[in-house]
Parts: C-alpha cells; structure tokens; sequence
C-alpha cells in the first residue's frame, strides 16, 4: 500500500504517462486519504492560510445582512435555500446567522446547506453552527441542492481550490502541460502535450512560452448554479482572488505555514490554488441563465455595504478592541492588503443585489 500521495502520482504517471496540471491539484486538495483538505483544518493563524472571515466577524456580519435584504427584495419568502460552498471552519456562515437575525423573519425562512467534502471541515463547521439554531444539511456538490425555493449561495475562496489546466504556447500552438516523475532529480516536473490541444476554439494571441490557464470545473459550476438561479430565483455572492479578462500567465501556488511553497513538492502537504478569472465565472453564470453584475472590489464591496460604520459600532460597544477590529478592517479593505486582489461578483435572477450596480 502506497504510504503518500508523491508515491500513489508516481506509480499512475509510470503506469498511464503525464498526467494534467488538473488531475494533479485534484488529488493533493481532494485526494480521499492524502489529499490536503481531507487530512487537516489548513485555516487560521496555526493552518496554512487565513481568510477574510477569519480575520473579522465583520466579514460574515455584512454576507449575512446583504443575504437577509435579498430575501426581503425577494419578497420574504416562508422558504428560502442559504447555500455556502466551501464553508471553512463555518466562520462566515456562523457569523452571518448571527446577524441575519436582525432581519425579521429571515431566520425562520431558512433552510440551510453546506456544500464540504472534507469531513475534518464539516465536523468543524457543525460545531461553529452549532448556536444558530439551525441545522445545516450538507452536500458533496451542488447537484443534490434542492429546487423548490429560492436560492442564496456565498461563497468565499471556494473557486480558488478548483482545478485549473495549464496551457503553454509553443511553435506549434497551444499546448497542455502535464506532470511527470524525473527519476533523475527525484522530484515531480513539468512536460508538455506533443500536439496542441487547447479546447476554445478563439486563441488567446501570446508570445511563445506564455502560459494561459481554464477552470473547466469553476465554469461549469457557474452555468449549473445559473441554471437554478433562473430556475429557481435568487442571488450569488463569490468573493475570490483573481483576475479580469488579460490572462495574468502561471498563477499555480502553494502556500504552507503561511508561506509560499513549492508547489510540486509533497502533493497533499500544502494548500494548492490558482488565481480565478472572474470574467470567465460571470459569463457562465450568466449562460446559465442569471444576471451577472459588473464585478466590485472586495474593498468597494465592503464600503459599500457599511463596514466603516460597523467598525465604529463595535468598537464603540468594545472599546478594548478598537485596535484590533482597525487592523481587522484595514486588511479586508486596504488597496495593499485584501482590498483590491480580491474581487466579488454577484449574478441573480428577480432581484437587484444590495452594493451592486444596476446593468
Ligand atoms: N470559505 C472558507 C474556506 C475556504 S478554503 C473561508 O473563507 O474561510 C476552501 C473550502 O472549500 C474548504 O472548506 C474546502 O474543504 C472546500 N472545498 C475545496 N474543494 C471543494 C470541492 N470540490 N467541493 C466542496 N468543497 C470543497
């Protein structure tokens, strides 16, 4: 029995050849033994990353006050779907629970559903949740969510942790990187495609060795989410790192104890992403079926939505922590820190989501 997933790659590359970028990043995050979301918590200032919602409660605070205004501009329904895709430690959505109950009504309408294949995460999350007073369902994808109400979905560093292929153009085009096992080095590698294969039938034009990344797997669940929304009626809410329409080249990391890491090294050990192209996600969203809105910064969004005020608030009510909810706000809005790499986009159907601009 292999003991790791470097051994389990190797004896499948010996075995079948290369195998994609894709296919790699798939089994260090998701691997069901060995892959880095099913063997440990990675978040927090002890994991390997920390995000916004582990840095202020502010974060979940505003997600669920923006939630409760859409189900009101829905029109109150008795049922509505509060969905999360990949909810952490259940940070966010603890948080967000805990403010949606300012919203009368909003708290008794819903019905909650947690989308989460690590079980170490959802043992997690269960115990977050545990004083809302709800109690979530949970789902290994999307496909079992259910139809008979209107949806809203959030989602906070979800699309990051999907899957990307790599493609490097040559001479001859388009070509898609592999990895292979170099016996010499001992080490996992890069390799390329013999022939081109790139999918789109539109080439992005790019001097040789300049590298152009898809999410198959983001984009389709866009679509499918877009789908239910127009089915459905209801709003989305993705926060994620990422780019708008120029391809920003190789955006594979890892990150390990806070730290940039290799990303071919010890498959399973640290955390795997790659930027979004948030274009890409409206777009589907929208041939789905939804509305897509022009995308805001995290920063702009934030502001947008009150969370200077909220700042002042709580530190009025908590004076001893006015230092730490400044340092709080300054990371999640900040041009330098969160505040710009960070985008949110929002698509919906039946209803105008609160912060964003009319189209
Ligand atoms: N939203 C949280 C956690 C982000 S980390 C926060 O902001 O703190 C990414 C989350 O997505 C984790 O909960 C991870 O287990 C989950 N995840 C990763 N890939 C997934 C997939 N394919 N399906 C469902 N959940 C996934």
């Amino acid at each position: 029995m292999p003991e790791n997933l470097t051994d389990i790659l190797k004896q499948r590359i010996a075995l079948h050849g290369p195998i994609s970028v894709a296919d790699y990043m798939a089994e260090a995050l998701g691997h069901p033994t060995f892959g880095y979301y099913r063997r440990k918590d990675p978040l927090g200032v002890s994991g390997d990353f920390t995000t916004a919602p582990e840095i202020s409660q502010m974060f979940g605070e505003l997600v669920g006050l923006w939630c409760g205004v859409c189900w009101r501009l829905l029109g109150g329904a008795d049922k509505i779907h509060l969905v999360e895709l990949g909810p952490g430690r259940g940070t966010l959505m603890a948080d967000a629970l805990r403010a949606a109950k300012g919203v009368p009504g909003f708290m008794e309408a819903i019905d909650l559903h947690l989308v989460e294949t690590s079980p170490a995460l959802r043992a997690k999350q269960k115990q977050s949740l545990l004083t809302s007073g709800l109690t979530p369902s949970w789902h290994d994808d999307i496909s079992s969510l259910p139809m008979d109400a209107p949806l809203l979905i959030i989602a906070n560093e979800f699309f990051d942790a999907l899957p990307i292929r790599q493609y490097v153009r040559t001479d001859q085009g388009w070509c898609e990187r592999g990895i292979i096992w170099d016996e010499k080095t001992s080490a996992f590698g890069f390799t390329l495609s013999k022939a081109p294969t790139f999918p789109l039938s539109e080439m992005p034009q790019a001097k040789n060795g300049a590298i152009f990344e898809l999410c198959p797997a983001a984009t389709h669940m866009a679509r499918a989410l877009g789908k239910r929304l127009a089915r459905q009626q209801g709003a989305a809410l993705v926060f994620d790192y990422g780019h708008g329409t120029s391809a920003p080249g190789d955006t594979l990391q890892a990150l390990r104890d806070h730290k940039f890491f290799d990303v071919l090294k010890d498959p399973g050990s640290a955390d795997i992403t790659a930027h979004v192209d948030l274009d890409s996600l409206s777009k589907a969203f929208v041939e789905g079926g939804a509305t897509a809105f022009p995308l805001l910064t995290q920063g702009d969004f934030l502001i947008r939505l009150g969370i200077r005020e909220r700042a002042q608030q709580l530190a009025k009510n908590n004076p001893e922590k006015g230092h730490d909810l400044t340092l709080g706000l300054n990371r999640l809005i900040d041009e330098e820190q969160m505040g710009s790499l960070f985008k949110v986009l929002s698509a919906a159907c039946a209803v105008q989501p609160p912060g964003f601009d009319q189209i």
